[in-house]
């Protein structure tokens, strides 16, 4: 199997993009980490899940993104981190006049900040193998913007901009890092802004869905958290050796327009 001893570790985990890169890492043979903030058995089932179906060591460690300590002792509880994966995210929507503050700091920490902590621990274990590939699931709006989303679209295009430079330091290294750009992928991230976009708008939500979500996606479909997480797989294979310092967009044409 194409990653067969490698081990990956995954970010906010236990639901949407993070889980389907996980069953996708599991898929090629990688071992996996699962992480969220909660420690309830059916987080710990999900890792079950995917050992059994795959045949892999599956874990899931509890640890909260948004504390550099936590994200710093993930990495070095799961023992090994060939694969790093920077997924976890949280989203709100308010004008920058209105944005609380407790919601900046905490999209900023969870968004931006868990990449660097993690990261920081991540590579030397990377460096002492000549090999590693750190992936930051990054956004469409880590590339452009929209109005009310100030501290998710900072943290995304802050996230981008460490993915370069992370690259730049480990070039040539056997280490590559990139972010993944997403348009809208249909998950409980997304599924939470549907009312206040809703509220925002004055739509009901299949107009709000088609007219304001999908509007700037140009083939008015959800990206799948499989797809996500096949770009993923792509970025840990052999072709993608030489890919590092950019970004993959799977936007439906989004960032085209
Ligand atoms: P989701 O809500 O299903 O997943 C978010 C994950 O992060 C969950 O597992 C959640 O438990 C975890 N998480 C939240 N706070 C955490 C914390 N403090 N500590 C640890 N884990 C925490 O949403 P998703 O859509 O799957 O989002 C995953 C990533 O993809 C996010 O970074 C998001 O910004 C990005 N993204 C999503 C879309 C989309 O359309 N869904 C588009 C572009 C980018």
């Amino acid at each position: 199997m194409q990653l067969s001893g490698k081990t990956a570790v995954i970010t906010g985990s236990n639901s949407g993009i993070g889980l389907g890169v996980a069953e996708e890492l599991a898929r090629a043979g990688a071992n996996v980490v699962l992480n969220s903030f909660t420690d309830r058995p059916e987080d710990h089932a999900l890792a079950a899940d995917l050992a059994a179906r795959f045949g892999v060591t599956a874990r899931y460690i509890a640890a909260d993104m948004s504390n550099g300590d936590a994200c710093r002792s993930l990495v070095a509880q799961a023992g090994a981190c060939d694969i790093l994966v920077n997924n976890a995210g949280v989203q709100h929507v308010a004008p920058v006049d209105e944005f609380p503050v407790d919601k900046w700091n905490q999209i900023i920490a969870i968004n931006l900040n868990s990449a660097f902590h993690t990261s920081a621990v991540a590579l030397p274990l990377m460096r002492a193998k000549g090999w590693g590939r750190i992936i930051n699931i990054a956004s469409a709006h880590g590339l452009t913007a929209s109005p009310f989303k100030s501290a998710y679209i900072a943290a995304k295009h802050g996230v981008v901009g460490l993915s370069k430079t992370v690259a730049l330091e480990t070039a040539g290294q056997g280490i590559t890092c990139n972010a993944i750009c997403p348009g809208y992928v249909l998950t409980p991230l997304v599924e939470a802004q549907i009312p206040d976009q809703m509220k925002v708008h004055n739509m009901d939500r299949d107009t709000v869905i088609r007219d304001v979500m999908l509007l700037r996606q140009p083939s008015r479909q959800f990206a799948t958290t499989a797809q996500i997480g096949g770009t993923v797989a792509y970025l840990c294979s052999h072709y993608a050796d030489q890919v590092t310092g950019t970004t993959i967009s799977v936007d439906g044409g989004w960032t085209a327009l």
